[in-house]
């Protein structure tokens, strides 16, 4: 914390909220700009539906979605269809208020005629979704997973995922939704922050007990009922990848607004927090996605009425502190600098404060007086230089350090293994084909022409049209400028800032209609693919042309 303002620049910020703050200009910020905007249920939503429009099968690990109040009738009229078309189908919905988080505003129901449009938090946006109504259950309750996920990089992706997450329990037993219990929160919605008020809620000292669980306590369970928990690992690991790769398109062009290439910036990464609901027949469904995912190792207890004391959590403590440890040595800058992938002592002693307890009960252990005199000394001399913290003073602890250590060691070697996995590169092969949004937004972000924003202008639609050649004796630019018009109005009058211009997902919907003009009758992603192709070979060809010109 900077109470007095900060004076020099760090290796790593660790904002609490979000990126903005205009004083970076190197290092690196664990938030990513427009993380927070891109992960709202509503955003989300639309991604995804993006994703699904083009890759039915991969992505129907999202629950169908609506978007209220633009999609109401829509929602009603599909709705309809659907169950003349199956009259067994008996759904429910779950209603979120967009921007929400810890329950908040949230309900079911079984009828599209009883979303609520009036009142405060009804009249907000909304996302309104199928509900799952079988969940696997564990004890009978209902539980979710919250898994935590470094976004290292944007650009090349890189991607890691702690090997272990919470569940978090209903303090109800489970039933399937019918009008009686549609209202009982403790029965359905699995939030800690909901779920605490109950008085079924338990803090157990054990991390496979209680009302929150490790994750890896539940595969145990699931394991010895002989269930394929390594495939469950595997959908997971794609699931969050295909998620990642549905939001990297809007993440990238707030990036390139708020750290323009070519300019003094820091670079980024992220731990986000995924929660995902289990199926009955142990498929995976993606909830939501937080920027901010709470990293409090400590709850509430009330001692006595009205009285509360944060006590230690041990759950909470040991998935939360690996997360953090293995984030701050993956992003380690002296890491980086030096080759002998020793990590930088600052780094060390701030993830592993404990060694210092483990020197002390060490040196109390000693039987020889003598040794034990001079290591007494030393450790104090090593607490002095800490305490100090200079860049001086703790190249003297290090060295004092050695010193009690016999040898300089390796600090790396004294950690436990990294909880985080690389998932990707690791797995790009597989997942690589469905990046096509990305390459949708490289060229958007081509054409945006000034720096810092993120629309684009009709000259700048026209001139995308123009270079690609996209426009002939079917297509003439003077319909180019009205599908600019219907498309962009369309959006900015359903957004909630009023900004003028296109945004990427009206640019997605002006590509795809583009695409599906060009090459009918085909899979939406290969009339996709194609005009992609089509773009990037044209302006490539427009490209080494200009070099041409430029030289001669
Ligand atoms: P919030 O950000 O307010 O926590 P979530 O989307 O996480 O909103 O929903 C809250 C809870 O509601 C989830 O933790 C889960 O228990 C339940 N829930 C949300 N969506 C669904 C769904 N489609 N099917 C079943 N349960 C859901």
């Amino acid at each position: 914390q900077f109470p007095l303002g900060r004076r020099l620049p760090c290796d790593i910020y660790w904002h609490g909220v979000s990126f903005h703050d205009n004083n970076i200009f190197s290092g690196q910020v664990n938030k990513f700009p427009g993380m927070t905007e891109t992960v709202r249920k509503i955003t989300l939503s639309r991604a995804m539906r993006t994703m699904q429009d083009l890759f039915p099968v991969e992505y129907n690990f999202y629950p169908r979605s609506w978007i209220l109040p633009e999609e109401l009738s829509l929602f009603v009229e599909e709705v309809r269809t659907m169950k003349d078309n199956n009259p067994s189908w008996k759904p429910t919905f779950i209603v979120k208020p967009d921007g929400g988080c810890q329950g908040d505003g949230i309900y079911l129901i079984k009828d599209p005629g009883d979303i609520r449009l009036t009142g405060s938090i009804q009249s907000r946006p909304a996302v309104v979704q199928e509900y799952i109504c079988k969940p696997l259950l564990m004890d009978k309750l209902k539980f979710d997973i919250r898994l935590y996920v470094l976004l290292k990089c944007l650009e090349p992706l890189e991607i890691y995922i702690a090997k272990d997450g919470l569940s978090r329990f209903c303090t109800e037993p489970y039933q399937e939704p019918t009008l009686k219990n549609l209202h009982q929160v403790f029965m359905h919605l699995t939030n800690y922050s909901l779920n605490i008020h109950s008085g079924n809620f338990i803090h157990s000292e054990s991390v496979n007990t209680g009302s929150k669980r490790t994750f890896s306590s539940i595969l145990c369970r699931l394991s010895s009922r002989g269930a394929d928990v390594k495939k469950l690992w595997s959908d997971i690991i794609s699931l969050v990848i295909k998620t990642i790769i549905a939001l990297t398109p809007e993440l990238k062009v707030y990036y390139q607004s708020d750290i323009p290439a070519g300019k003094p910036g820091p670079t980024c990464f992220q731990i986000l927090g995924f929660d995902i609901l289990l199926m009955k027949n142990l498929k995976p469904m993606l909830l939501e996605v937080n920027a901010n995912p709470s990293m409090r190792i400590e709850h509430e207890q009330e001692l006595s009425p009205g009285v509360f004391e944060n006590v230690p959590s041990p759950v909470d403590e040991e998935v939360k502190v690996a997360v953090i440890r293995d984030t701050l040595r993956l992003v380690d800058p002296q890491k980086k600098k030096r080759k002998d992938t020793h990590l930088s002592f600052h780094t060390y002693l701030l993830i592993f404060p404990s060694q210092l307890q483990s020197l002390h009960a060490g040196i109390a252990g000693m039987k020889d007086k003598q040794h034990k005199h001079h290591s007494l000394k030393l450790s104090l001399k090593l607490k002095f230089y800490l305490k100090l913290g200079s860049c001086q003073s703790l190249e003297q602890a290090r060295e004092v350090s050695g010193e009690l250590r016999g040898a300089p060691q390796s600090p790396e070697a004294a950690l436990p293994s990294l909880c985080l996995k690389q998932v990707f590169p690791k797995y790009a092969n597989e997942f690589g084909y469905l990046r096509l949004v990305d390459r949708v937004a490289a060229l958007f972000i081509r054409f945006l022409g000034v720096k810092g924003t993120t629309r684009l202008g009709p000259t700048g639609f026209r001139t995308f049209i123009r270079n690609c050649r996209l426009s002939n004796s079917n297509f003439s630019m003077a319909a180019v400028d009205i599908l600019y018009i219907d498309i962009t109005r369309r959006w900015n009058s359903m957004g909630i800032e009023k900004e003028s211009g296109m945004c990427l997902q009206a640019f997605v919907e002006a590509f795809f209609c583009l695409a599906r003009k060009k090459y009918k009758s085909q899979p939406l992603h290969e009339q996709v693919s194609a005009l992609i192709e089509l773009c990037e070979c044209r302006l490539a060809a427009l490209h080494r042309k200009r070099l041409v010109w430029g030289c001669g």
